[in-house]
């Protein structure tokens, strides 16, 4: 499971802490200098680690020992809290359009989960009573168009596409006017992904926004990248203002770095994550739920 190692370091430290009747300044540092450990452990920013000890610090040193909770369960109860914080504190929506359709832009790199998960989120959104049109905006690879008409087969589904002669930032306006047209209130552009960030591609990108205006452009990554999912999430950021992050495989993920650090490092909430291959293995990010699951 997800930071199954963490929480357990977090566990074994505690317990350490939970005999006492008070805290001093160097209880909180020594459990701090674990914590940090496990936080480093699972992958999380370097400068995010620094930080996020320096604030769990700042309360639990000098902090009055309630009579309800042990000092140990009021440390976990802040390192609880910061967590949560950390990874954006309440969850974040979907953007609706004030006049349908709502827009939804997916970006990435290749092999990230886009184009599963353009049909993930349709099918999440769909649940909530939206009607969406996929868009296959992916020109580039072969059989990209293919595998985006199979999944909204799968879904029943409708799936617009222009083939591969004619430009993005073209089919993504002509797909919005078949929304408006044909009463889709929801259009999500599976755009092209690349092996690496490059300029051409970026562009590409950014002739889609002009052209369409998306109310939402979410970079789909794939979690167990880790780091390097940050650090595509702050590249991607950087050209695109991104309004979202979609973290895949996170059930793969045992160490949870990117979770941790991404709306740190970006700025950007994560709004979805993927929990597997299934269609319907789409979930809403809850910071405070993810913070519980940390601390087992
Ligand atoms: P794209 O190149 O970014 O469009 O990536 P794809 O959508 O083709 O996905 C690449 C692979 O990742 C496929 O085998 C997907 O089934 C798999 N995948 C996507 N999301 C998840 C997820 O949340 N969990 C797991 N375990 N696999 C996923």
């Amino acid at each position: 499971m997800i930071f199954s190692g963490l929480a357990e370091k977090l566990q074994e430290t505690f317990k350490k802490l939970r005999g006492k009747g008070r805290l001093t300044e160097e209880d909180v540092d020594l459990a701090l200098k674990e914590v940090r450990r496990a936080l480093i452990g699972a992958d999380v920013n370097f400068l995010v680690v620094k930080d996020f000890i320096a604030k769990v610090r700042e309360r639990a040193v000098g902090l009055d020992v309630l009579q309800s909770l042990t000092p140990a369960q009021q440390v976990i109860k802040i390192v609880h809290d910061e967590l949560a914080a950390l990874m954006g504190g309440t969850r974040s929506k979907i953007e609706l359009a004030p006049a349908p359709p709502t827009v939804v832009m997916m970006v990435g790199l290749q092999g990230g989960g886009k184009t599963t998960t353009t049909a993930k989120l349709a099918n999440h959104l769909r649940r909530q009573g939206r009607r969406p049109l996929l868009v296959a905006c992916d020109i580039y690879r072969p059989a990209a168009i293919k595998q985006l008409q199979v999944l909204g087969g799968q879904l029943d589904m409708p799936v617009f596409n222009m083939g591969d002669n004619v430009a993005p930032p073209d089919i993504a306006r002509a797909a919005v006017e078949k929304a408006r047209r044909e009463g889709n209130d929801l259009v999500i552009l599976d755009t092209a992904g690349r092996l690496h960030i490059d300029e051409e591609l970026m562009t590409e990108l950014k002739d889609i926004v002009a052209n369409v205006n998306p109310n939402e452009i979410l970079l789909v990554v794939d979690s167990m990248t880790g780091q390097d999912a940050v650090n595509v999430a702050k590249a991607f950021n950087e050209r695109l203002s991104l309004t979202g992050v979609i973290l895949t495989k996170l059930d793969g993920d045992t160490r949870g770095g990117a979770a941790l650090s991404v709306k740190a490092v970006t700025g950007c909430p994560i709004k979805f994550v993927g929990m597997g291959e299934k269609l319907d293995a789409l979930e809403d990010f809850h910071p405070d739920r993810m913070a519980d699951r940390i601390l087992g």
